[in-house]
């Protein structure tokens, strides 16, 4: 396939980054729909990718931009990707990462019109469609049912997605479970948990506020998963995929493994349940069963868990001894 020019929403968050970078080094030309007021447009731009200034919840816009730039492949990673945020703002989690996939779709379609050819497209189809799964772990056939305005935009954006595959076009979910870096916002547990105790271990905490400790959550390496995302654009036919280790850990074993990586061993004591932090209604537990993934499209993960926390805990040292807050 020839993934020469990708139309990517979501350019300037932690997998946008990674796979700018990718592409760019395989040769690719880029388009980035970013906001405005986007800090990560200035740098995208020194990249050499294109910018195009706009807003996902421009439906008409974003798909006029899909069809200006008349890609051969549009990855969709935009939209508001916090669960914590989605019950903040619902509505606006509706259009921004749910309709705004049916206005990709739109756009591809559109270039289909005009060229003969439709875009490939892959979406970030997210494990929180499941909801509290009703199987474990979770598949590719597993019953869609969301508990938080996330998981029911992005319910919403998947459904469309398949709708497009039914009508002949090569469009692809890769269901993604969590998957962190040194890049993954603060407001995410993990990122919260390895900058927070690279503060405590620097001397400049004396605790850290969390919520619920027991949610299980499979989490992954964001590198790998952008390398998933690739290969689903890349096969041979279209599909849903889902994205994940395969292993679940505890939020507690994630504070466990951050400190244990910072030389602290008795942490207990240094961490504070605070209420304001536990959800409304909270997925409890996600596992996913990537095998599909993995015989047909041969993928895998790299960094195993330990390791992806003292990677973070590293990182957010180095930052801490910098002065710097994110
Ligand atoms: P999510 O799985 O996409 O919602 O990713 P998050 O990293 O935001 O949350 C992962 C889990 O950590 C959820 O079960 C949260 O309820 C739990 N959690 C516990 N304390 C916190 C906290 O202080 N911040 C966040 N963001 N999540 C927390």
């Amino acid at each position: 396939m020839s993934a020469d020019r990708v139309f990517v929403t979501g350019a300037s968050g932690q997998d946008g980054g990674l796979l700018v970078d990718r592409l760019l080094a395989d040769g690719a030309s880029i388009v980035a729909l970013v906001r405005e007021e986007d800090a990560g447009a200035a740098r995208l731009a020194d990249a050499g990718v294109e910018v195009v200034v706009g807003d996902l919840a421009d439906l008409d816009g974003l798909a006029d931009a899909v069809e200006a730039a008349s890609p051969s492949l549009v990855v969709s990673l935009g939209g508001i990707s916090s669960v914590a945020e989605s019950w903040r703002s619902p509505a606006r989690t509706g259009l921004v990462s749910g309709a705004a996939v049916a206005a990709l779709v739109e756009g591809a379609w559109r270039v289909e019109e005009r060229t003969g050819t439709a875009p490939r497209l892959v979406q970030a189809s997210s494990s929180e469609i499941f909801g509290d799964a009703s199987e474990s772990p979770q598949r590719e056939t597993t019953p869609i049912a969301p508990v938080s305005p996330y998981g029911a935009a992005k319910a919403y954006a998947h459904r469309m997605v398949q709708l497009a595959r039914a009508r002949g076009m090569h469009a692809s979910n890769a269901i993604l479970y969590n998957h962190e870096s040194p890049a993954r916002p603060l407001s995410f547990v993990t990122r919260k948990i390895t900058h927070g105790v690279a503060r405590i271990a620097a001397g400049l905490d004396d605790h850290l506020s969390l919520g619920n400790l027991d949610a299980h959550r499979d989490w992954g390496w964001a590198p790998d998963f952008v390398d998933a995302m690739l290969r689903i654009a890349r096969a041979d036919a279209p599909g849903d995929w889902v994205v994940a280790t395969g292993e679940t850990r505890t939020v507690r074993d994630f504070v466990g493994a951050a400190f244990a990586a910072a030389g602290i061993d008795d942490w207990q004591r240094l961490v504070v349940v605070d209420p304001r932090f536990v959800r409304p209604a909270d997925v409890a537990r996600t596992v996913g069963d990537a095998s599909r993934l993995r015989t047909e499209l041969g993928w895998a993960p790299t960094v195993a868990f330990d390791d992806i926390v003292a990677a973070m805990v590293r990182h957010d040292a180095a930052l801490v001894a910098a002065g710097e807050t994110s």
